[in-house]
């Protein structure tokens, strides 16, 4: 199992930054991984936490070309560290585990469990979802931070979440046909942050800073549950799969948690499993229940 070490959640941590990734025990340089927009909001934070300035280095893609970029300004340091949504954290991730340096997460926003998992999202890989890396060895979330992103991206954080319904029972079943491993505790793991919507979509559903605090804490446990697992087994299933086409068939449309949330839907149904339960927690929670691109094609065919 590879887990990450530590976890601060919180008000205003981002100042804690230096401290968190021990910047003072080494002298040699910092790299901070970060897409333009996230820059420009949280870079005076991020400098003003640290003792020395971090080498920036701007991410604008999940790709391969991205990931290059940053291990080349990543020789001779003593850490990378993703900062923001998605393809800053896979990004830096990959860099981090291809050149064997630790990888700490600040996540921006809580959209999907990328931001503690051991995989990596990126395009231009010999396949079209996500590598095994390594797990964070830290990961810092300032709720501030991602309290003032984007509600949409919260909703999308609670579809990523809802899918473990699903991605759990289909592992079962997978086990069940072909005797592949099955681990009842990172399932159940998973289930738990799952719960934290069906459960509680109507306390989420304001995103007041302790419904953050919960999407945040769930996503994270999801990542450890698919570190204990060593597999994505717990985190994703068909729902995932169908996310996945949906990247191939409409690249521009939907966030990755929307799409898995309306997958879940779905395949809560195939499974025989109580799908309005999972849609009426979306819609609670602001998150789309059905694939407009889909209902584009019906409507053409
Ligand atoms: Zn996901």
């Amino acid at each position: 199992m590879e887990l990450p070490t530590k976890v601060l959640i919180g008000q205003g941590v981002l100042s804690k930054l230096g401290e968190f990734i021990e910047e003072t025990s080494t002298r040699k340089k910092v790299v901070v991984a970060a897409g333009s927009n996230v820059t420009a909001k949280v870079r005076g934070a991020v400098d003003s936490a640290l003792e020395r300035p971090p080498v920036w280095v701007e991410v604008n893609a999940a790709d391969l070309k991205n990931v290059e970029n940053v291990i080349g300004s990543a020789v001779g340091s003593a850490c990378i560290v993703g900062v923001g949504g998605g393809k800053s954290v896979d990004v830096g991730k990959l860099a981090a585990f291809r050149s064997k340096l630790p990888f700490y997460s600040v996540p921006t926003s809580a959209s999907h469990d990328g931001i503690s998992s051991p995989f990596a999202s990126l395009k231009g890989l010999d396949r079209p979802y996500s590598v095994m890396a390594k797990p964070p060895v830290g990961i810092l979330a300032d709720i501030d931070v991602i309290s003032s992103a984007p509600r949409r991206l919260l909703a999308s954080g609670c579809g990523d979440l809802v899918s473990k319904l699903t991605a759990v029972k289909d592992w079962q079943l997978a086990h069940k046909k072909t005797g592949e491993y099955y681990g009842s505790y990172s399932a159940s793991l998973a289930l738990m942050s799952a719960n934290v919507v069906l459960d509680g979509a109507k306390k989420l559903g304001g995103f007041g800073k302790g419904a953050v605090r919960d999407i945040v804490e769930a996503l994270i446990s999801t990542g450890v549950a698919a570190g204990i697992a060593g597999s994505s087994r717990p985190c994703s299933g068909s729902e995932h799969l169908f996310s996945h086409y949906l990247d191939i068939i409409a690249p521009e449309s939907g966030l990755h948690g929307e799409k898995c949330g309306v997958g879940t839907i779905m395949m809560a149904k195939l499974q025989g499993a109580d799908w309005k339960r999972v849609r009426s927690a979306l819609k609670q929670v602001g998150a789309p229940i059905q694939d407009q691109t889909l209902e584009r094609m019906t409507l053409r065919s």
